[in-house]
């Protein structure tokens, strides 16, 4: 499902969202915020509807049975609290981080852009930056696809692309960005965590929670 899709999904019932459109809004930070806002939208319109009903009307619905009173009371209730629920489980979604989220991009709508344009790569410049940063690149990590000098955020960092068992993964060796808590994001279908370093940071992204995990523990135990 991309953007266009949820939106016009989530647009028609928020409130009700299938499978695949919830996952989406999960993946994605602007639909996660555009559903926040329908949810809103909905429960503003909700209250706007809410007319005084005239004299005549509501002497007749007053004579209506208890029971139904009853169950329409606890339909309501249920109806409100099912809002309340959802509304808490989209703010309770973990905010993506700017850093972690920036790498995303880099891989949406930079990374193959620097592959094309890529000299021979020098693996002895990704080494030195790795001993820079103190972390070691075991080879467990996975084949070594693409080597290269990435600017990144107004710096330059080392950008590998490595395949592993899970799948295909993209490192970020951040020298100039020194973390003080590992940062997770994920949009676009991908899944990225940024991990301190000593000498910096190390972003990976990956659309396999999997492979992301595989290369996180490999990093941390080396
Ligand atoms: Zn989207």
């Amino acid at each position: 499902m991309n953007c266009l899709e949820f939106r016009r999904v989530a647009l028609a019932e928020p409130r009700r969202l299938e499978a695949e459109a919830a996952r989406h809004a999960e993946q994605c930070d602007a639909c996660k915020e555009f559903l926040v806002r329908a949810l809103e939208d909905e429960a503003r319109l909700a209250r706007a509807l809410r007319v005084r009903a005239p004299e005549g009307l509501r002497a007749r619905l007053l004579d209506r049975t208890a029971a139904a009173r009853r169950s329409r009371g606890i339909l309501a209730l249920a109806a409100s609290l099912l809002a309340a629920v959802a509304i808490a489980l989209v703010l309770a979604w973990p905010r993506n981080d700017p850093l972690a989220l920036a790498g995303i991009d880099f891989v949406v709508f930079e990374e193959a852009q620097a592959i094309l344009e890529a000299k021979p790569a020098d693996p002895g410049e990704l080494r030195r930056v790795a001993a820079q940063l103190g972390v070691a690149l075991p080879a467990q990590l996975g084949e070594l696809r693409y080597i290269g000098p990435c600017p990144f955020q107004g710096s330059t960092g080392q950008h590998a692309v490595v395949k592993t068992a899970f799948g295909k993964a993209t490192l970020m060796l951040l020298p100039d960005r020194p973390l003080a808590s590992r940062a997770v994001a994920s949009a676009h279908g991908l899944e990225a965590v940024v991990v301190p370093a000593a000498g910096g940071s190390v972003a990976i992204i990956s659309g396999s929670s999997r492979s992301l995990e595989h290369i996180e523990m490999l990093l941390k135990s080396s």
